[in-house]
């Protein structure tokens, strides 16, 4: 099924603001919510599609990606959702790379949480991004990298109750621990009654008598951590590397979100990476290309004699299979290195150097005699 456009699911302009599609995407999701069309398949399709708009579009650098690149900004590349690819030794699970940072995400599991969450509910932890610079070899060949890490963590103290240790937060009594209170107004058409959320406790369900001296009852607290990260290799420029649960910690039970590392590569003095070919310039001589050569080329594994085929031209290209950069997401196949020939036509040259190369122009000719006579010259003999 093709997919609808995030705006026009929730009806909105793609100038719309926050409040005007949070103020949508409410509206459509109690009216599709399971709760209120039992059995109804279309209502329910129609409520994971219009929670997939709002995570995208409520969320700032997901909603930039959709609006450059539309639903291919979410798209996986075929790469399926981990599994399927087996044997692989980085201890990275193969699932965790991706070609770019919203390639990943572990798709929308999260959005029947958005409108009807209770507020004292788990809420999952946010995704955190870093970037990562590698050297053109060290994205080749794989490597071991520390990061620094600033992140929020569940509080070791009172392992996230928020609660003093040795006590534990208490359910609140005015809520009984929903989190809401009913209050009846009376009005002129009688008496109404609204849900608010309890005023006691805040919404939470629970109050905490003594806060954790370490977190000050949050439960959280901001911890800098280094990370340990294989970069498995073949990794390229842009791609990202899921660690899973790394994120910011959950609040209430709720799960950590993911650490996605975003590499960057250096570029490299001579060769330029291609996906998984490498592409080198070669230098030879006039001389070299016309008579072939054996020549010292640098490899990824070192430098290599190259024999030079006679008659080489200029701009020629040569592919040496399986010298290019690993697979990342097999570890087996290498990409190939092209090579182009550039072919140096000298500038400067002797005069006995000129003579050679006239009498290689015109090999019939005696140009040593009426070398300097030209074209009246022959005439007149
Ligand atoms: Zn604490
Ligand atoms: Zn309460």
């Amino acid at each position: 099924m093709a997919k609808r456009d995030y705006y026009e699911v929730l009806g909105v302009s793609k100038g719309a603001d926050e409040s005007e599609i949070k103020k949508a995407y409410r509206k459509l999701a109690k009216k599709y919510h399971p709760d209120a069309n039992p059995g109804d398949k279309e209502a329910e399709e129609k409520f994971k599609e219009v929670g997939e708009a709002y995570e995208v579009l409520s969320d700032a650098q997901k909603r930039a990606a959709y609006d450059q690149y539309g639903h291919a900004a979410f798209e996986q590349g075929g790469m399926g959702g981990g599994g399927g690819f087996g044997g692989f030794s980085g201890g990275v699970d193969m699932g965790d790379i991706f070609e770019s940072f919203f390639g990943g995400g572990g798709g929308f599991s999260d959005i029947f949480g958005g409108g009807s969450r209770r507020r004292n509910g788990p809420v999952n932890g946010s995704d955190i991004q870093v970037s990562l610079t590698l050297t053109f070899e060290e994205a080749v060949f794989g490597c071991s990298k520390e990061i620094d890490l600033n992140v929020t963590d569940t509080c070791d103290q009172c392992r996230g109750t928020g609660a003093k240790p040795g006590t534990q937060p208490e359910t609140c009594t005015r809520c009984r621990g929903t989190g809401q209170e009913r209050v009846v107004r009376q009005t002129a058409f009688g008496a109404m009654q609204s849900v608010t959320t309890c005023s006691a406790c805040g919404g939470k369900g629970k109050i905490i008598k003594e806060k954790c001296t370490k977190c000050g009852g949050q439960g959280r607290v901001r911890v800098s951590k280094k990370i340990k990260v294989d970069v498995p290799k073949g990794i390229n420029h842009g791609q990202s590397i899921r660690k899973a649960g790394l994120g910011e910690a959950g609040i209430n039970g709720g799960s950590p979100g993911d650490l996605y590392i975003e590499i960057r590569v250096m570029p490299h003095k001579q060769f330029i990476r291609n996906g998984n070919d490498i592409l080198l310039n070669v230098n030879i001589s006039m001389v070299q290309a016309a008579l072939g050569a054996n020549i010292m080329i640098p490899t990824l594994e070192g430098e290599e004699v190259y024999g030079v085929k006679a008659g080489t031209q200029p701009e020629s290209k040569v592919i040496l299979r399986n010298k290019g950069v690993c697979n990342v997401r097999n570890n087996k196949e290498r990409g190939n290195m092209i090579l182009t020939f550039k072919v140096s036509i000298p500038t400067k040259l002797t005069e006995k150097q000129k003579e050679l190369l006239r009498n290689f122009d015109n090999p019939d000719a005696d140009t040593s005699k009426d070398e300097h006579k030209g074209f009246f010259g022959k005439k007149k003999k």
